[in-house]
């Protein structure tokens, strides 16, 4: 690491709607816990389509220094195009650290910007500390159940930031960071985007519900749900959600998703059937007022998440305590 901390820590984010806060707050945080060991500015990347006025109004609302990348003609990511011209900007501005979400472009773009730039790569961070002088990254192995911290000794190094975990950041009130525009020519020649569809908002029960039942993939098939449906019945206000393997598979909508990528609920109590504990998931429940989880791993990280954990086959301790209930 060079000992002189001039070079930039850039956030690297992407606008293509008007929607305001597109620059993921919990990404200024991060940048912001590394600026304070390493006192380099936060400075933030841009890049946009025809349009630059919604980039340069996001990027001016962080208050610091904000490149916006004009693409003509671009629509939204192509692993091509942001590849090609994120190398070519960010080798230009020599930055010690690269912050991107831990996204589907994200993961893809990481490894990619770190190969062309000569730099380390450190994915799906959850945690950032200061150790003897060292920055240490923290993330998830073995199906998130271990933690391991590892540090970079490169000049630069590209980390993605797992969404939902790390506090927002706030935004710089001085507010005289300065906007630069640039427009770059770049058209794809391999991938090609076909549109994107956008989820249809549908009504969930989640957001009202005092008990959520939530269905992993440890129900192992569809007809299980059955089962945790007539768990959630021996509640009142109760609803059922999944994680986001149960909803890619259609056995729940998305608006029952729990997690970063679905709803954030607060119930009175959470009941995770079969859910392994993901950083994804749990960023979506763990401010329930009281967590149990059911599983049959021991191991499984979703215990660290919860205030009983129940250490069985779902196909025993379901049935089990319907009886229960229902004798009651
Ligand atoms: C960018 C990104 C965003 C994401 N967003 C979300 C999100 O919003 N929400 C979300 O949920 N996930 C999200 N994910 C996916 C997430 O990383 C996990 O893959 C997912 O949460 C795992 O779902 P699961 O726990 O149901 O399945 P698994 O990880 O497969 O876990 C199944 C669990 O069930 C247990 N089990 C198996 N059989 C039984 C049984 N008979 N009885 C009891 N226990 C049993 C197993 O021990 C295991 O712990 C996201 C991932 C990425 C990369």
């Amino acid at each position: 690491m060079n000992p002189d901390p001039v070079h930039p820590i850039i956030i690297v984010a992407e606008q293509f709607s008007d929607s305001k806060n597109f620059i993921p707050d919990e990404l200024l945080g991060a940048a912001k816990k590394i600026q304070r060991f390493y006192r380099g500015p936060v400075k933030v990347l841009i890049i946009t389509g025809d349009s630059k006025a919604a980039a340069v109004k996001s990027g001016r609302e962080t208050g610091l220094d904000v490149i916006v990348i004009r693409v003509p003609g671009l629509t939204g990511y192509n692993g091509e195009i942001y590849k090609a011209v994120f190398s070519e900007i960010l080798q230009a501005m020599h930055p010690a650290y690269i912050c991107l979400p831990h996204t589907s472009w994200g993961m893809e773009l990481a490894p990619a910007l770190a190969i062309r730039l000569n730099a380390d790569c450190i994915t799906a961070v959850v945690n950032i500390t200061e150790q003897e002088n060292r920055l240490l990254f923290s993330r998830f192995i073995c199906n998130d159940k271990i933690i391991a911290k590892m540090n970079s000794v490169a000049d630069r190094t590209v980390l993605t930031l797992q969404p939902g975990v790390f506090t927002a950041g706030k935004k710089d009130d001085t507010g005289h960071g300065s906007i630069e525009i640039q427009t770059m020519a770049a058209a794809p020649r391999h991938i090609k985007s076909m549109g994107i569809t956008a989820p249809v908002a549908q009504d969930t029960a989640l957001a009202g519900a005092r008990v959520i039942v939530a269905a992993g993939n440890g129900i192992e098939n569809q007809e299980s749900l059955a089962l945790v449906r007539h768990l959630a019945a021996c509640f009142q206000k109760a609803a059922i959600a999944g994680s986001r393997i149960i909803c890619d598979r259609g056995w729940l909508g998305y608006g029952c998703q729990v997690g970063v990528t679905g709803m954030t609920v607060t119930p009175d109590l959470y009941i995770a059937c079969g859910i392994s504990g993901a950083a994804q998931h749990v960023s979506g429940m763990n401010k329930s007022g009281y967590v149990i989880a059911i599983n049959k791993d021991p191991n499984a990280a979703i215990f660290n998440a919860t205030d009983i954990g129940i250490v069985e086959d779902l196909a025993l301790f379901i049935p089990a305590f319907i009886r229960i209930c229902q004798q009651e």
